[in-house]
């Protein structure tokens, strides 16, 4: 949830292996369905109408997920250090995550935000620069939102669009008002909480990580995970809680936002 510092340069060895392996795992990702992998089992198109806010850690209602499904979602991305061995995992499993972006970091990675959406991830918004939105003022937090948006529209489709072409949206630090969320909620832009999450913006080691993830699965049965891409012990950790997600019965929902005409159940 926390911030990051930003890198505004790789050495070139370091970029031409970035480069190598985005494309080993994009090779994987158009090869999906695949045998033997974890895989999406459902996609759900979510209608903020219908669900303006979802998370059980924040709101009372969550999204109507079956026992064993899981939906997992990235925050505060994209790193150049860090991301792509979070879709390189995601892509070899044939599953789809929802990453929620800082502006700013896509603003620097605009590569990084059209490679997520390329693989088959959903984007969604996390503000341009994460503040603590019920600390500033209504219009400044207005801001926040809509430059955040339209940072991410304009990596995603060269247009810095005002409305999001998917109306997802997560407070920075779980930091919503009453105001914003009615805001939010004018605007048909769904919010996302989660209904677990593993804690990760504390250093650990991803055996310690894991560990703690599979415990609080195990007790919340299903439910929306919250973790980040930001964090070199999450990338670390994720190729092993897929593989632990497949030999156990649990199920990945990937969301998408709701288009009539996209042949996804309307939740
Ligand atoms: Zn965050």
């Amino acid at each position: 949830m926390e911030n990051m510092p930003r890198h505004r340069w790789l050495p070139s060895a370091v970029g031409a292996l970035l480069a190598l392996s985005a494309m080993a795992a994009a090779a994987e990702a158009a090869d999906c369905p695949r045998e033997g992998t974890l895989g999406t089992s459902r996609v759900l198109a979510v209608d903020p109408k219908l669900y303006p806010r979802v998370g059980l850690k924040s709101f009372p209602q969550t999204l109507p997920l079956h026992d064993h499904e899981v939906v997992l979602t990235f925050d505060d991305g994209p790193s150049p250090l860090t991301t792509p061995k979070v879709l390189a995992a995601l892509a070899k499993e044939c599953v789809h995550a929802t990453f929620f972006l800082i502006g700013e970091h896509a603003a620097d990675h605009p590569d990084l935000v059209r490679r997520i959406a390329a693989d088959g991830n959903t984007v969604g918004h996390h503000t341009w620069d994460h503040p603590s939105l019920p600390k500033i003022s209504l219009s400044r937090a207005t801001d926040e939102i809509d430059h955040g948006i339209a940072a991410d529209e304009l990596a995603l489709h060269g247009v810095a669009a005002a409305t999001p072409s998917t109306p997802f949206f997560r407070f920075p630090n779980f930091e919503s008002s009453p105001a914003l969320l009615d805001l939010l909620q004018s605007r048909e832009i769904a919010v996302f909480g989660a209904d677990f999450w593993v804690s990760d913006w504390i250093r650990m080691t991803p055996e310690q990580e894991f560990k703690l993830l599979v415990g609080r699965l195990k007790n919340a049965r299903k439910g929306i995970i919250l973790m980040h891409d930001t964090k070199a012990w999450t990338a670390a950790m994720l190729p092993t809680f897929l593989r632990y997600l497949r030999d156990n019965g649990y199920h990945v929902v990937h969301l998408v936002p709701l288009a009539p005409d996209s042949g996804a159940k309307q939740l």
